[in-house]
């Protein structure tokens, strides 16, 4: 199957770069998808899960903020945050998601709701993006 270059990148680190099948990603406007040979394309990236395919296998990483550009048959992603599922502290998210959750019950008035919103967000796709990865026993192999 003919194969795309996708780069993860962030403002500290080269988080991935691989020759993939296919690129899934959460842009701003809604979920994309990319396989070789697509059209010159960029994208601002929301917050949520990206997924690739390599060796005919699904493979999830947490991406929050930043954009996505297709050219040449290479997908660059330039996120805020971008995490795989082996450095994602499940109990911090879990924690995370608890206290947004706790600001999103109290009155409208005193929380900034669009920024707990967010928080919880992040919390979830990064729960979902660890267990989509199985257990960490699993990670190692
Ligand atoms: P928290 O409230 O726990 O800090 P957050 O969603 O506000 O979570 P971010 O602003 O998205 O955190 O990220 C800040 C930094 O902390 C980033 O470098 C990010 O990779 C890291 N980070 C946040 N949560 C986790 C997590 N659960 N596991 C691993 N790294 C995390």
């Amino acid at each position: 199957m003919a194969q795309l270059l996708l780069e993860i990148v962030t403002p500290d680190k080269l988080v991935l770069s691989q020759d993939v099948e296919y690129v899934g990603a959460p842009g701003l406007l809604g979920e994309f998808g990319v396989m070789a040979n697509h059209i010159p394309f960029l994208s601002a990236l929301g917050i949520g899960s990206l997924m690739y395919k390599s060796g005919g296998k699904a493979h999830y990483v947490f991406v929050s903020g930043g954009f996505a550009e297709v050219s040449g048959n290479k997908v660059t992603i330039l996120a805020e945050v971008a995490e795989r599922p082996e450095d994602i502290d499940v109990e911090r998210a879990r924690k995370a998601q608890e206290r947004a959750k706790q600001r999103l019950e109290r009155e409208k008035e005193q929380v900034d709701f669009a920024r707990a919103q967010a928080a919880l967000q992040r919390a979830f796709f990064r729960m979902k993006v660890r267990e989509s990865a199985g257990t960490v026993a699993s990670l190692a192999h």
